[in-house]
């Protein structure tokens, strides 16, 4: 069955010094902890191979924000898949909607990227999400389907089952205003319809499906209490080890 998870996305916070403070607080508070989900911090490039060093991998999952669409090369500036798995990441988000909108980032490139990622045993956390014209005309959900769809839908189902979905309403990330639970969830049974139609059930059942945009301790447990909601993709909250402690312990 599919895995509950609770992500950090840390975006463009903390200089070295601290985000391997924050990593250590949230490995020890893990250690006195038996959480009921796994528990994954994504971090700034520049982190990636300090933050390896000094947490317990067991029990915290290490993950990069973005990696290149090209293996290697002339590309200046760019991390690729395989420099972000030497570093001993596992994971790494791809397609979040700041990506998207302020670099231009298409299902295109984030096929490249997806394909990079597994190929070197990376998992993508593939963001989705609507923004909030699409949600007030009613769009949404072809919005999403056709991110899947133009995104991953040329996996193999064996491919697929590495994916981890994180549906992530713009109009919800840093500002705030979560979605309604039952708004989550109206996506998330839609997003997993559209694995099944694809892939069938058994793909569908097992694909995690988190829900991120200004996910909080005070609103996850209900978020978290829906069927297809597996847990949650964190910005904000996840910059301080209590609150981010917090919504790991709301499951
Ligand atoms: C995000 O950027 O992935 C996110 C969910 O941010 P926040 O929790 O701050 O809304």
């Amino acid at each position: 069955m599919r895995k509950n998870i609770v992500a950090g996305n840390w975006k463009m916070n903390t200089t070295l010094p601290e985000g391997v403070k924050l990593a250590e607080q949230v490995n020890a508070a893990l250690a006195a902890a038996t959480p009921k989900c796994d528990v994954v911090i994504c971090v700034p490039f520049t982190h990636l191979a300090t933050i390896n060093q000094v947490i317990d991998k067991t029990k915290l999952g290490l993950g990069a924000e973005n990696c290149a669409d090209h293996k290697s090369g002339a590309y200046t500036g760019e991390v690729s898949a395989p420099m972000v798995a030497s570093t001993g990441a596992t994971y790494v988000i791809l397609g979040h909607s700041e990506r998207r909108q302020y670099y231009g980032e298409t299902s295109e490139t984030l096929r490249d990227k997806v394909r990079l990622a597994l190929d070197n045993g990376l998992a993508p956390i593939f963001c989705i999400g609507e923004v909030l014209e699409q949600r007030e005309d009613g769009s949404y959900l072809n919005v999403v389907k056709t991110q899947i769809e133009e995104g991953l839908f040329n996996l193999s189902a064996e491919e697929f089952g590495k994916i981890i979905l994180a549906y992530e309403p713009v109009w919800a990330i840093g500002t705030g205003k979560t979605a309604t639970a039952d708004q989550a969830e109206e996506m998330h049974a839609y997003i997993r319809q559209t694995i099944e139609s694809k892939y069938g059930k058994e793909v569908a059942d097992n694909t995690s499906i988190l829900y991120g945009g200004s996910c909080k301790p005070s609103n996850a447990k209900e978020i978290f209490s829906k069927p297809n909601v597996d847990g949650g993709l964190i910005g904000g909250a996840a910059l301080e080890c209590e609150s981010f402690m917090g919504i790991v312990n709301a499951f």
